[in-house]
């Protein structure tokens, strides 16, 4: 991708993590905002963005980065952003737009919006991409080349302000999608929390049992367990403050979850292989199709490359004795 001209002049960066970075990365390589000024909780973390080079300065408090902003992007964990805003909305520049990178919506809207002034425009965002990894060394500038971006703006938003935030999106790689709050937090409660929420429950499970199995549960992983064991291993603020902001949305889907794992446990009790076979050949062309919309690799075992050494298992499954 070629780079565009700048969308926005100042972006006011808080938070500067796996996806606070990557927005640094993305947005200076593609030109879509002139200057970035960062801030970060942490002494540590502002250090390093400094050495890091990715932002033009690095301020102590979030007011002043997002002072003089016609930007401002809050990459916090979800239960963090109302005390952000309520720091940074008396220093928002008239005109300016505020948005968040949250994986929850309907929440942030209710915590972020009592404390920004009418004159600037609050357009939520949730860019569906990331790693399980944190932290600003995380961050990489390819990270929403094809992700997808969600806007949930809240219905008396300036159709401009949003348009302008699509266009910044859409520099940065991603396409576009604007919903409601709501419906956001439905949809990704079934394709993102709820994932997440069985894998953190499956490798639960798994090392609960570790005294048994040992270093099998590693040994054999690649059955199926690795690929729970890397959602599993995503940051626990951030995934605590979705499951409690998205409390409602996942309750439903975790219900219905239960519905259905209960008809295949009596499937398997009953030895009904025909449903069985029906649901594995429905879900094979979800698969498929996700594939084909590109949001996933084709390639088998999703594209790793296999080590030639056997590196020792690492803890809490490694033998005893090593
Ligand atoms: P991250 O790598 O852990 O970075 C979080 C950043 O927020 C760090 O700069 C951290 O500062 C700062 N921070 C943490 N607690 C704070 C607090 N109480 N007040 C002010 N700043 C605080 O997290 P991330 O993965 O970039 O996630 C950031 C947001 O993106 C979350 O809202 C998450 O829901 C959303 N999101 C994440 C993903 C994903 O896959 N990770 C995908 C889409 C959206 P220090 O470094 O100084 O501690």
């Amino acid at each position: 991708m070629s780079p565009v001209e700048p969308i926005f002049e100042r972006l006011g960066l808080i938070g500067v993590g796996l996806i606070g970075s990557s927005i640094a990365r993305a947005a200076r390589a593609r030109g879509v905002v002139r200057t970035i000024v960062a801030s970060a909780r942490s002494e540590a973390t502002r250090r390093r963005v400094v050495e890091l080079g990715i932002a033009d300065d690095v301020v102590d408090t979030n007011a002043d980065a997002a002072e003089a902003a016609d930007l401002v992007i809050v990459c916090v964990p979800v239960g963090a952003c109302g005390a952000v805003a309520a720091e940074i909305g008396p220093r928002l520049m008239p005109g300016a737009t505020v948005t968040d990178v949250g994986s929850v919506k309907a929440s942030i809207i209710k915590d972020m919006a009592p404390h920004l002034p009418p004159s600037v425009h609050f357009v939520p965002a949730h860019p569906v991409a990331g790693t399980e990894h944190s932290g600003p060394d995380a961050g990489f500038a390819e990270l929403f080349i094809n992700r997808w971006c969600i806007l949930t703006p809240p219905p008396a938003t300036d159709f401009k302000a949003v348009e302008r935030l699509s266009a910044f999106w859409r520099g940065l790689g991603a396409n576009v999608d604007v919903m409601s709050a709501e419906h956001h937090d439905l949809v990704l409660a079934i394709t993102s929390h709820l994932p997440h929420l069985i894998a953190y429950t499956i490798v639960g499970t798994a090392d609960e049992l570790s005294a048994v199995t040992r270093s099998e549960v590693l040994k054999f992983s690649a059955g199926g367990f690795r690929d729970f064991t890397r959602i599993a291993a995503s940051d626990p603020t951030m995934w605590r403050d979705v499951f409690l902001a998205n409390k409602d949305a996942v309750l439903e889907m975790l219900g219905r979850f239960n519905e259905d794992l209960s008809l295949l446990t009596r499937a398997i009790r009953h030895g009904d292989g025909q449903s069985l076979f029906n649901l594995f050949t429905r879900t094979r062309a979800i698969r498929r199709g996700i594939v084909s919309l590109g949001q996933d690799s084709p390639a088998a075992d999703f594209g790793r490359s296999h080590p030639t050494t056997l590196e020792p298992l690492p803890r809490p499954y490694a033998a005893d004795d090593e």
